[in-house]
């Protein structure tokens, strides 16, 4: 059998612990044996951070910008038990920061279902796709203690008008507490808006967006109205790709989203997405079963697994002790990518090869073939398991046999 060519360049990084081996495996075996493709590649791997004073991390998000696609293996952002493990020069920052804060992208994070893994809500039968802003907010505050009574305001001081500030009391205290200071800017909720309104197009499904306007009118207010100014450019195309937008208070909306069937993006402000993307990967089942993507609104898209490095395993795995780390997630990121290169591309054996890897691992798991993270979860229940290297065999000989028959 040809290997099936990838026309242009896909930018892949390396990673961390347990996910780094599963990540060599998945290449050798499941990519890099099919497809004749150009891997643009970056270590950043915590020792390889370290050693470029995590530059690479830079050069990686440089080179996502320029290939439009990129696919990476979950990474360490190291606190200060890190720092002395890996005898690090400084407490370097989060390599998914750095990539987003760059590409200034919105994380889409997608569940992958299966037809023998129940969610625990049971209402849910295809993905919830949680749309989280990365800009602002809650993750870039400015906090103060108030140690005694006193009054704080809110200021603002235009750079060419000095003596034309503006300032509004917060709080009068009359004992001790605590104020926060939020910001956004309108640039990046337009651009989260375009971003997502985008994505939902590629996916086709609805897009859902809720924030809190009746009480925050005017933060959370104008959150609401750039989404409303920013889909008037998109409802002729939301229109004939049969998907709608819908504003939710939202409140009503994770009412409705418990209650709903799934199948729609829901995009949300910084904190809500964070707090939310984590709820829904729980009502779904197993954090080993979540990708995540990273889409910038210049057209550049980054796939990754939204699980950590799984370090218990990989300390299992360095005592020479069998580990059963599920790779699904990983697998996903890299079908991901192919698949987006193939659609940029135009080369449809490319996207092809992307959905007959996906089936193979779904036909897989509802035969009953799993890693340990799913035994408890499948139904029916099973005791008996894969390990890490098995699993992944399974896989290759499964896909080899597809297609080549
Ligand atoms: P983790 O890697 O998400 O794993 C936490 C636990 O979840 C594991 O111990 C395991 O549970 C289960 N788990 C997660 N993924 C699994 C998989 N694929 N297969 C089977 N079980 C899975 O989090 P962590 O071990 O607490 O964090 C390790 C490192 O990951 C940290 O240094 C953190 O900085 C990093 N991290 C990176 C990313 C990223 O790059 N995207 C995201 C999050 C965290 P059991 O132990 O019960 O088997
Ligand atoms: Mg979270």
């Amino acid at each position: 059998m040809s290997k099936i060519k990838v026309k242009n360049t896909i930018v892949e990084m390396n990673g961390d612990e347990m996910t780094r081996i599963i990540w060599n495996l998945i290449k050798k075996t499941l990519i890099l044996s099919y497809l004749d493709v150009k891997l643009e590649t970056y270590d950043l791997g915590l020792d390889h951070r370290n050693e470029t004073g995590d530059q690479v991390t830079i050069d990686a998000a440089q080179a996502i910008k320029k290939h439009k696609v990129g696919v990476k293996c979950s990474t360490i952002t190291p606190d200060e038990g890190r720092v002395k493990e890996y005898q690090l020069t400084k407490q370097w920052k989060s390599p998914n920061g750095t990539i987003r804060n760059y590409l200034k992208g919105t994380i889409f994070r997608k569940p992958i279902i299966v037809k023998n893994i129940r969610p625990h809500v049971c209402g849910w039968k295809k993905p919830i796709i949680v749309g989280r802003h990365a800009f602002g907010d809650l993750y870039r505050s400015q906090e103060l203690r108030i140690p005694e009574p006193g009054v704080t305001t809110l200021c603002y001081t235009p750079n060419s008008r000095p003596d034309w500030s503006q300032s509004v009391k917060l709080f009068e205290f009359s004992q001790p507490g605590i104020i926060m200071g939020l910001h956004n800017t309108d640039k990046s909720i337009q651009d989260f808006a375009a971003t997502c309104m985008n994505y939902a197009l590629s996916e086709k499904m609805d897009l859902w967006f809720s924030v809190k306007d009746t009480i925050s009118k005017t933060y959370h207010r104008h959150f609401k109205q750039i989404f409303a100014e920013v889909f008037e450019g998109y409802h002729a195309r939301f229109e004939e790709a049969g998907i709608n937008y819908r504003y939710l208070l939202i409140d009503d909306a994770v009412a409705q989203v418990i209650k709903s069937k799934g199948g729609f993006i829901w995009a949300l402000r910084n904190y809500d997405g964070d707090v939310m993307s984590d709820m829904v990967a729980a009502g779904f089942g197993s954090l080993g079963m979540m990708t995540s993507v990273l889409v910038s609104p210049t057209g550049a898209f980054e796939y990754e697994a939204a699980h950590g490095t799984v370090k218990r395993h990989f300390y299992e795995y360095k005592k020479g002790n069998p580990t059963s780390t599920n790779s699904v997630a990983s697998i996903f990121a890299w079908t991901g990518a192919i698949r987006k290169r193939g659609e940029l591309d135009e080369t449809p054996d490319v996207v092809h090869f992307a959905d007959v890897l996906e089936e193979t691992v779904i036909d897989l798991i509802e035969q009953g073939v799993v890693t340990k993270d799913l035994t408890h979860l499948i139904q029916p229940s099973i005791t008996k398991y894969e390990t890490t290297e098995s699993f992944l065999e399974k896989i290759a000989t499964n896909l080899d046999r597809r297609l080549n028959g």
